[in-house]
């Protein structure tokens, strides 16, 4: 028998070790074993050998792990082998079999537990530690309870026949010691393996004829304590001191100053460097495969990787593909069952029906019609739907109900438009409805066998996923992987299901469930050798690259030294006497120092100062490198900095440099048209199409004068829209374009402005005696209270902010008077005045209905104009206070801000001057002015914003702006016509420009995310 052990570095010798195992192949290819540390060492060494032509069974070249299954495959008949996950599962089940009140109070194991102890338990078995005896007089209740769970699994483990990880190990570590194992055992590079591990390797070693054991040891260094002394083999081979590469002491001496580490600004700045290094190595003629890219935490810098490579265009390979739950197609999957789980919410409901991967119609009256998520949105945004199952049906109700009783309001033909909405919004609703239906079966508690059943059923009868086969083929690929990988990890649970001890779960646990293997389980790479190599740290040890670049060397990634162990205190853990402080720092800094090792020609390090928002400090392993700043970040082999430089170019007219920079099918022509639109069209003063001015299209003007003319029908505030911004009016009033209703649990503001003015239009209405006066006061506050209570039902709301509201209007204890009794309050000190309420919601040019003011108008009210034109108005008002001698005041409720006299006079501002107009033509009565009325908790004031000069003393107990009195009525109201005749020839000519300066812009204009100010808008269209 042959034994010997050599002392190695992390990838010397392999070339020597692949050698000696390979003769031993071809001498005895059934007898013969090389164990490797990783599965991508294993990848290497198996290509290795093919490419040399040499055959060779593949449970000979492979890991412990894999060995150690590979005789449990063959020799351990009804064995059946279980994941971590399903480690996980029994554990879970285990807990709610029997009361752990430490661990799962009331047998609920609280979430993330079994994995906790999942972990305890790998440890425990890994290092064989008796527990909880071996924490001596720090055992307690809780290590009591986890010692009986831990006995319990295990017995479970012997029970059920089955292995885990660990127990696989010691299984096949006996069944080599009962029948022997190869005759020839090569291990090459393991890194202090564990006490089970070491049993399988003795094992190993006690039944070979031969036997080498190559190990990574250097004497008197911070990276290495095994020297394999355990292995009692007297034939060592050290390393001669000689032969030391420069690296080899890294650690031991100060760092060498010939590598540099770099320093960028952010992640993304950091990966940019990198990407625009490689891209500049392939270009002057290194193959892609002799690079390699190492993360210290691969699975945090997948999607940024993936991301940035694509952009510069370079061919990468990784082992660690993103996680499925990642995925579009899978969280679509996902929120088939989030959506009944969650309760229906909106925003799981939207992000479903929204979803390109799902699809769903139902039959109504024997035609199909298919449930539209954007319809959907609108809807539930029009009813005020914020929450669960019943909400959408509630308030979608109560929304079609309101919208049937105010058809009476309109126009014969919008009445017939209306009803068709109406209609839609029901069928919608039916839709919703079924869905729900079908959803709903899944929500019910039943077995782990019986949820995998159901919703594997449900998603074949919806036929989900929905999957285009055409379009982009690398995501049709992605798809496809995902797709597959989700459904082995339904086929795996099904499998589980059988191991595991059966019993109801919740819907939402199966749910925790699928989402907790999906966060662990990556979507498949393709691997090739001659893409750059994208690993993880410890993936690169003992293998060997040209050009190597380390990223993310941050203080915390590397060196990663917690070692607390799951539910145990620090003492406990150092009592364990499992790894302490120092030997993860020496484990980490083996695998940084293997990763240096594996460079052949080059070394790029580097770190981010922030993560974006904290400060990030370089790793403590780089101590001695002098740094770098990189700070000319032109990236100049990114697509999309390219991009941006010709662009620039193209303003400057270089077309020729522009057009090297950019793909070779692009049109340029067309490029350069658009830059123009953005860059010159749509700044300075707007003169083109590109905003709004439309003068030159004979076409256009046409059909404008046929909307917008003589004939057409105006309202106060589509005028003051024009007046505020024309290419709003255009947006709104010539396209039609809406935008989608603000979701508020709150009320909106247009919900709050209109409560308001039912609740004061009834109570107006419902009263014979209309002034308030002291003796009358207290009777009216309850009278308004009452309607003010059956106005707030109609909403049918009941969270906190909806309270808040109702305090707010009706006053509490808490917040004292409410807006409504300082309402009439107020309206007390107004009845000092000669004016009487005496109109309220008076309307002209609108279709009348039943309950209407008495003195309404159904024809609109054409006003003339100074130059013998006239304008068609419509519009309902507020109130009109009249009084005795037949003068009158036109009131507007308000709830927010009011505009002022200045408002007025510049055009801004039109309602009260038109319908004082309009009153004075309609009902024949001679105004004395306008105001402004606002309803607001603290602020209760009629502010008289214009009043004839005349009857001033009329408003002595009104609030008064300043100059709103100084003038004639008839002249302030002649003066808002002339602006009515400017905002016409505008609207008829095709002026819809945007205002002229970006500051006088609302912010809450509706089309800001349209107009030339939204910079983001072509780029949010991009990423669409
Ligand atoms: S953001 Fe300004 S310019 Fe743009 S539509 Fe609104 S008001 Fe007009």
């Amino acid at each position: 028998m042959t034994e010997t052990l050599t002392h190695i570095l992390p990838g010397r010798h392999l070339d020597l070790f692949i050698k000696k195992a390979t003769a031993a192949v071809q001498d005895d290819p059934f007898s013969t074993l090389l164990i490797l540390p990783t599965s991508n060492l294993v990848r290497e060494v198996r290509r290795r050998l093919l490419d040399d032509g040499i055959s060779f069974i593949q449970s000979t070249v492979t890991t412990l792990g894999g060995y150690a299954d590979a005789v449990v495959d063959t020799h351990a008949g009804g064995k059946i082998r279980i994941t971590n996950h399903e480690k996980e599962l029994i554990i879970s089940v285990l807990l709610q079999s029997r009361d752990y009140p430490l661990l799962a109070p009331k047998r609920k194991p609280g979430s993330g537990i079994a994995k906790e102890l999942r972990i305890l338990f790998d440890v425990l078995q890994e290092k064989k530690i008796d527990y909880p005896e071996s924490l001596g007089l720090l055992q307690s209740q809780k290590s009591d309870q986890i010692g009986s769970v831990y006995s319990a699994y295990t017995r479970y483990l012997s029970e059920e026949q089955l292995l885990d990880e660990q127990t696989n190990i010691e299984w096949a570590t006996k069944q080599i010691d009962a029948d022997g194992g190869p005759r020839s055992v090569f291990i090459y590079g393991l890194y202090e393996p564990f006490a089970i591990e070491k049993d399988l390797i003795l094992a190993l070693k006690r039944s070979a004829r031969c036997f080498e054991y190559a190990i990574p040891y250097l004497p008197e260094s911070k990276c290495f304590a095994d020297d394999g002394s355990w292995l009692q083999i007297k034939s060592i081979e050290t390393i001669p001191t000689d032969t030391l590469p420069p690296l080899a002491r890294f650690f031991d001496d100060q760092n060498p100053t010939t590598i540099r580490i770099t320093a960028y600004r952010d992640p993304l700045d950091e990966l940019r460097g990198i990407a625009d290094e490689i891209h500049t190595l392939i270009d002057e003629g290194t193959a892609p495969g002799d690079i390699t890219l190492v993360f210290p935490a691969i699975a945090d810098a997948v999607h940024l990787t993936e991301e940035i490579f694509s952009e510069y265009g370079i061919p990468y390979s990784t082992s660690t593909g993103r996680t499925i739950n990642s995925a579009p197609i899978i969280r679509s999957l996902l929120l088939v069952l989030t959506v009944p789980v969650l309760g229906y919410q909106r925003d799981d409901l939207l992000a479903l029906l929204k979803s390109p991967y799902f699809r769903y119609s139902w039959d109504q009256s024997g035609e199909l019609h298919h449930l539209d998520g954007a319809k959907v949105d609108s809807l539930s945004r029009r009813s005020g739907v914020t929450k669960g199952r019943s909400d959408w049906h509630d308030r979608i109700t109560r929304q079609i109900q309101a919208r049937k009783a105010d058809c009476e309001t309109l126009s014969e033909e919008r009445r017939i438009y209306r009803m068709r909405e109406i209609e839609e919004d029901f069928a919608i609703l039916t839709g919703i409805e079924s869905l729900f239906e079908i959803l709903e079966t899944l929500t019910s508690d039943q077995t782990l066998t019986d949820h995998l059943r159901r919703y594997r059923s449900l998603l074949t009868t919806l036929t989900l996923p929905v999957i285009q086969k055409s379009g982009d083929q690398d995501l049709v690929e992605d798809e496809d992987r995902a797709l597959l990988a989700f459904t082995r990890i339904l086929d795996r649970l099904e499998l589980s299901a059988r191991i595991i001890p059966e019993r109801k779960i919740t819907a939402a646990t199966f749910l925790s469930l699928l989402k907790t293997v999906g966060s662990k389980t990556r979507i498949p790479t393709e691997r090739t050798r001659h893409a750059v190599q994208v690993l993880g740290i410890r993936e690169i040890t003992h293998l060997r690259t040209p050009h190597l670049f380390i990223a993310h060397l941050t203080e915390g990634t590397i060196p990663n030294l917690s070692t607390r162990l799951p539910l145990s205190t620090n003492l406990e853990t150092k009592m364990l006497g499992t790894r302490t402080g120092p030997e993860i720092l020496r484990e980490e800094r083996y695998y940084f120092l293997a990763a240096l090792a594996s460079a052949e020609e080059t070394i790029s390090l580097s770190y981010p100062k922030t993560d974006g928002e904290k400060v990030l400090l370089r790793s403590g392993f780089l101590r001695d490198l002098p740094e770098y700043e990189n700070e000319k970040r032109s990236y100049k082999n990114s697509r999309l900095a390219r991009a941006e430089a010709a662009g620039s170019l193209l303003e400057e007219g270089d077309y020729a440099g522009a057009y090297s920079l950019l793909p070779q099918d692009l049109d340029l022509e067309m490029a350069a048209h658009r830059i123009t639109i953005e860059e010159y069209h749509r700044s300075g003063i707007p003169s083109s199409p590109y905003d709004g001015i439309l003068e030159d299209d004979e076409a256009i003007l046409t059909s404008l004068h046929e909307r917008f003319g003589d004939e057409a029908v105006y309202s106060a505030s589509s005028l003051e829209r024009y007046a505020s911004c024309p290419f709003a009016f255009f947006a709104r009033n010539v396209l039609s374009l809406e935008p989608l209703p603000e979701i508020d649990l709150d009320l909106t503001s247009l919900e709050r402005g209109n409560l308001i003015h039912r609740i004061a239009y009834r109570f107006f209405r419902e009263r014979s005696d209309r002034t308030i006066r002291e003796e009358n006061l207290q009777a009216a506050i309850r009278e308004i209270r009452s309607i003010c209570s059956l106005e707030l039902d109609l909403y049918a709301r009941n969270n906190p902010v909806w309270t808040v509201e109702g305090e707010r209007l009706l006053g509490s204890d808490e917040i004292g008077v409410g807006v409504l009794e300082e309402f009439l309050r107020y309206e007390m000190k107004l009845n000092t005045s000669p004016f009487v309420p005496a109109h309220f919601e008076c309307s002209f040019g609108l279709p009348l209905t039943g309950d209407g003011d008495p003195a309404s108008i159904r024809d609109p009210i054409v006003i003339p104009l100074d130059d013998e034109s006239a304008i068609r108005l419509s519009g309902r008002i507020d109130r009109i206070d009249t009084t005795e001698d037949g003068r009158f005041c036109v009131i507007d409720y308000k709830t927010g801000n009011s505009p002022g006299y200045r408002d007025i006079t510049k055009g801004r501002a039109l309602q009260l001057p038109l319908y004082i107009r309009a009153v004075e033509l309609g009902m024949g009565l001679i105004g004395a002015g306008g105001a402004y009325y606002t309803v607001k908790k603290g602020e209760v004031k009629c502010q008289a914003v214009i009043r004839d000069a005349a009857v001033e003393d009329y408003f002595k107990t009104f609030s008064r702006s300043t100059g709103g009195g100084d003038r004639p009525l008839p002249e302030i109201i002649s003066e808002s016509l002339g602006w009515v005749r400017g905002y016409l020839d505008g609207i008829r000519d095709g002026r819809f420009q945007t205002v002229a300066d970006e500051k006088d812009c609302s912010e809450y204009c509706s089309y800001k995310t349209v107009c030339r100010f939204n910079k983001q808008r072509l780029f949010e269209e991009e990423t669409e």
